[in-house]
């Protein structure tokens, strides 16, 4: 492993690797194979981070907003400046493709560092009232202090975008903690932004949960955690958090419902709740996929017949190559997983409408030792099944058919999870009644994943969101002014 690249921890504006001199490796899921090391960080290199984001601190949080604002959009500068090569290692990390990390990950990337920098006037909008003669309230929003972000792997750079330039913004420092099986890109892209931002305000510790995550989650200088994460996690970080309370954000899983009514526009629909909502968004692993496809019976089979054409064209393969139009599964344990619910599904009895294959024999060529999955649906008439209840976060899909509106309704709320949902339909008071009834943080009405628009979880699927607003906490005043 020693002649591949080392990537190191951004701590106090200089790269570092683990105290421990412990390293990790970055597998590339197209191949199965190991291509860069990162730091396996511990306490000591948390605390090392924690330290300089202390430091950095007073002098961050005393300029103004528009005094911040340069330094953020420099970073999106530098963002487009090396887009090319941050496309490539966010495709390389986690198996993206290349040219979604190039139109998509890459530009809105920048555009959130952007829009952290030119929002940050609304900060100065606090709320005052006259409470009778002579007294004064007013309110001022504050910076949390140092803000810790624990990423997932899927879409590591949109992720860190959204955490460390919105908590920069609002006058916090911070430290990230980016997921281990996806850092790389994340690292890399630290060590740019040194090139303008002051040392201390932005710190990278890599590693795993446990030991990179877990001490700062417990300590008491953190002001606050945005967890982008599983439930799982989400318990861990809430109870060790209890150690000294504070804020969270928890950006958690979903089981999203997609729901087609029959007098929806079917094209659109069909591509809809395959490709966007699915199969071509990151192959599944998207924390809001419609991976719960309800449609009215009446346009049932024709939807199915619809869906299977549109996923027989799809194409697995290099995530670099611009033929293919679905990637890998980006971790082996997450492609044991997703193998694990096919074969749930085939045991609970579900009818496998297309799909199921998976292995290296799905693709040829450098790329057949990857972990690949072809796009699986399964049908049922069974809403508690695990595959209907439980999330995979890969291509794979459960179809219900439903008769009636509150029917569907009924059937999209029967989950613990209530992050997105998919509406396909042409009558609009419907699409009101739905939008008002789903118990979901967004509903999409007639496209799924369209757009970057921060909204928050309901149930397990967390609550909180990464916003200027949310990176800060509202102080009061009462004022007796004579
Ligand atoms: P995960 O929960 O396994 O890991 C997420 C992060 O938490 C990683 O950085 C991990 O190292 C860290 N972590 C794990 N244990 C920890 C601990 N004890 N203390 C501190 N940190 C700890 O999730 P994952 O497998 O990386 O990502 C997939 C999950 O993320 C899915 O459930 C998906 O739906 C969800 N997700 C949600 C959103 C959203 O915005 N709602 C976006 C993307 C992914």
């Amino acid at each position: 492993m020693t002649e591949l690249p080392l990537y190191r921890n951004l701590i106090d504006g200089s790269m570092y690797p683990a105290d421990s001199g412990e390293v990790l490796a970055s597998v590339d899921p197209s191949t199965g194979g190991a291509w860069a090391l990162i730091p396996c960080s511990a306490a000591a290199d948390a605390q090392r981070a924690l330290d300089a984001a202390r430091a950095a601190f007073p002098s961050w949080s005393a300029l103004s907003a528009a005094e911040r604002a340069g330094p953020l959009e420099e970073v999106a500068a530098v963002i487009s400046r090396h887009a090319t090569e941050l496309a490539e290692l966010e495709t390389r990390g986690n198996g993206r493709l290349l040219s979604e990390t190039t139109t998509r990950d890459l530009p809105v990337s920048a555009q959130i560092w952007r829009n952290a920098a030119s929002e940050g006037a609304t900060l100065a909008e606090g709320r005052h009232a006259e409470l009778g003669s002579g007294t004064m309230a007013l309110t001022r929003r504050e910076p949390h202090g140092v803000v810790l972000g624990i990423l997932a792997w899927n879409s590591p750079l949109l992720a860190f975008s959204a955490k460390a330039a919105l908590a920069l913004g609002a006058g916090n420092t911070v430290i990230v903690k980016p997921a281990e099986q996806a850092s790389v890109s994340v690292l890399r892209l630290g060590e740019l932004t040194r090139e303008v931002l002051p040392p201390g305000v932005l710190n990278i510790v890599s590693g795993t949960g446990p030991q990179a995550g877990d001490p700062l989650v417990r300590s008491g200088d953190i002001g606050m955690v945005s967890l982008t994460g599983s439930v799982e996690t989400a318990r861990l970080v809430t109870a060790a958090s209890a150690d000294a309370p504070k804020p969270l954000a928890l950006e958690l899983g979903g089981k999203s419902p997609n729901v087609v009514f029959a007098d929806a526009d079917l094209d659109a629909a069909a591509r809809g709740v395959s490709l966007q909502g699915i199969f071509t968004a990151n192959a599944g692993q998207v924390c809001y996929a419609g991976s719960r496809i309800l449609i009215q019976r009446p346009v049932y089979d024709e939807m199915l017949s619809r869906i299977g054409d549109i996923a027989a064209g799809i194409r697995l393969g290099d995530p670099r190559s611009g033929e293919t139009t679905m990637g890998p599964i980006a971790s082996r344990a997450q492609y044991d997983r997703v193998v694990s619910y096919l074969e749930v599904g085939l045991k609970e009895g579900a009818e496998l409408v297309f799909g199921g294959r998976h292995g290296p024999d799905l693709v040829q060529g450098p790329c057949a030792t990857g972990f690949w999955v072809e796009p699986t649906l399964f049908a049922t008439r069974d809403p508690a099944l695990r595959i209907c209840q439980e999330e995979i976060f890969g291509p794979v899909a459960v179809v219900l058919p439903f008769d009636t509106e509150d029917e569907a309704l009924a059937l999209a709320n029967d989950s613990s999870y209530g992050l997105a949902a998919g509406v396909w339909t042409r009558d609009m008071a419907r699409a009101r009644r739905m939008f008002h009834g789903l118990r979901t943080g967004m509903v999409w009405v007639n496209t799924y994943r369209n757009g970057v628009f921060p909204f928050e979880g309901r149930k397990n699927s967390g609550y909180g969101n990464d916003t200027l607003l949310s990176f800060t906490r509202e102080k009061a005043a009462l004022m007796e002014m004579g």
